[in-house]
């Protein structure tokens, strides 16, 4: 990491914008000291108990140069000014505790006679180490949610001697300190991510330890075998077997049913995790935006009577059973007329060339004509759903040949929820298979890894007949091991502890 994790870092924890409540967390070795530098309360703040105090600004902040954004570029620089100023006004404060406070925060004499403005009402909790969300000294300071407001209490706190907090870098010091592991971590930017409830119950699982524990028994095991073919290998000598070649064999089967299971669950995992895309293509007018906007229940895409007017991508994320389901609405496939034309049919075949199921949308009015047909080829290889929209007009098609489409009507919606049923039986996943325990992608990469090495570690067991060789057997388990401490944090790189915090926000 290319900044320190000792010192004291502080960050609004609450989403930009307004809200009833907003919160600026400290951790670290000074947040207590800090905390109580910026806060009118004068005793001690007690472990895990809300105070009711008054935050205010030191002097030596001037308010106006509180940035819009507070970023790490901010540096509150310069001499301290005279105290003697704000004095009388010091006194003469109503405020919930009206004690003065005359502690000291790092580096900064934080006696009352430096602070002036009040900035809000707030509710102090100091957490203590190790027993906190990062593992160190936490406070959190609850405001109005206002980002004046939250913005002068970092403020505020950087004077007194904190920095500006990187994404995800309160996660990340749980993750340093051992508050969590990995997949924990992960589990608390997907909850936050979490657009339907069965993600977010997923995310839970993942942070309650789910995957961890499916993980630790694996690895247990893992450890044990490991430990005893060491063992014979360490002493050849003997010709004593630790562990014979059978009982290896029945050992490593066992974990392979582990691992096997939880891939069997991962097609579903990362469909809940990630979503879906569903591209919705056909020749202009048959109904595309139509269809798109009946299931994403809205009037998001344009309609109109105009064939090729939906010429870039439009997107909507809809709940389909759980699934977080992205439908794009493209400009068709056939060749385009115009640059602007061109340049939507060609995101459309990128958006088509990617997504988990087409619909390909047709006109029932209208007799297919060669753009259907050709259409109907382009997608015969694609996880493909045939729409014919527009039933509540008159079939211009001879009869049966609806038999391999879903009908629908766009306008009076009759059908769509037949198609919604056929959408998630089209993805070939069980969603009734309730709680997928593995569901990133990098987790299932590992797991996929510590499984092939377990299957060649199975057959290095039994070959030479029952002549085991040790170190064969030794390293494959070995590769295992490293695929599921990489899974855990164990082992994990700089870059990829790096690339996984990047996704977080500021104050999480
Ligand atoms: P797109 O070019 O494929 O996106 O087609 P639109 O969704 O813009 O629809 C083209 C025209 O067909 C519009 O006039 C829609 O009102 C009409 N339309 C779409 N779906 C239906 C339907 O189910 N029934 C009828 N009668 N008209 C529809």
């Amino acid at each position: 990491m290319a900044f320190s994790t000792t010192d004291t870092i502080v960050a609004i924890a609450t989403p930009p914008g307004r809200g009833g409540i907003g919160v600026v967390r400290l951790s670290g070795p000074d947040a207590r000291a800090i905390a109580s530098g910026l806060i009118a309360h004068a005793g001690p703040l007690e472990p895990r108990h809300a105070t009711f105090t008054l935050a205010r600004l030191p002097t030596y902040v001037d308010p106006s140069r509180i940035p819009t954004h507070v970023d790490s570029s901010y540096v509150v620089s310069g001499p301290l000014p005279s105290h003697s100023a704000n004095r009388a006004e010091a006194g003469s404060r109503t405020e919930p505790d009206s004690q003065v406070s005359s502690r000291t925060a790092t580096g900064v004499e934080a006696d009352s006679r430096i602070m002036t403005d009040a900035i809000d009402h707030v509710v102090a909790t100091y957490f203590p180490a190790p027993h906190s969300y990062t593992g160190e000294d936490v406070v959190e300071l609850s405001a109005h949610g206002s980002p004046v407001v939250l913005r002068a209490i970092v403020a505020a706190g950087m004077a007194g001697g904190a920095r500006l907090a990187e994404p995800g870098e309160f996660t990340l010091r749980a993750f340093l300190n051992g508050r969590i592991d990995l997949p924990q971590a992960e589990a608390v930017a997907d909850l936050i991510d979490a657009v339907t409830p069965r993600q977010a119950r997923a995310a839970f699982d993942q942070l309650q330890g789910t995957l961890t524990t499916a993980i630790a028994a694996i690895d247990a095991t893992l450890f044990d075998l490991i430990a005893r073919l060491e063992a014979s290998v360490d002493f050849p000598d003997e010709g004593y077997h630790f562990i014979d070649p059978g009982a290896l064999a029945k050992a490593i089967d066992d974990l392979r049913e582990k691992t096997t299971k939880l891939l069997a669950d991962s097609g579903l995992g990362r469909l809940v995790r990630e979503g879906l895309q569903i591209a919705i293509v056909g020749k202009p007018n048959v109904g595309k935006s139509s269809v798109f906007n009946a299931l994403a229940g809205a009037s998001r895409a344009i309609v109109t009577d105009i064939p090729g007017t939906t010429r870039d991508l439009v997107t909507e994320t809809i709940d389909l059973d759980g699934l977080r389901a992205t439908l794009v609405d493209t400009a068709g496939l056939r060749p385009a007329t115009d640059i602007v034309e061109a340049l939507g049919v060609a995101r459309s075949r990128q958006a088509h060339a990617v997504a988990d199921l087409t619909l390909l949308v047709l006109d029932r009015s209208q007799p297919l004509d060669e753009e259907d047909h050709d259409a109907i080829s382009q997608t015969i290889e694609r996880n493909r759903l045939i729409v014919a929209n527009k039933t509540d007009l008159p079939s211009a098609w001879p009869d049966g040949d609806t038999s391999a489409a879903v009908c629908v009507s766009a306008t009076t919606g009759a059908g769509l929820d037949g198609l919604r049923r056929r959408i998630v039986s089209a993805l070939d996943v069980d969603l009734l298979t309730d709680r997928p325990a593995i569901t990133n992608v990098r987790h299932i990469a590992l797991v996929r890894q510590a499984d092939d090495a377990l299957g060649r570690a199975r057959r290095a067991a039994l070959a030479n007949g029952a002549t085991l060789s040790e170190e064969f057997v030794l390293a494959d388990l070995q590769d295992a091991r490293r695929a599921l401490e990489e899974v855990n944090g164990q082992r994990t790189s700089d870059d990829v502890l790096a690339h996984i915090f990047s996704r977080f926000c500021v104050g999480k």
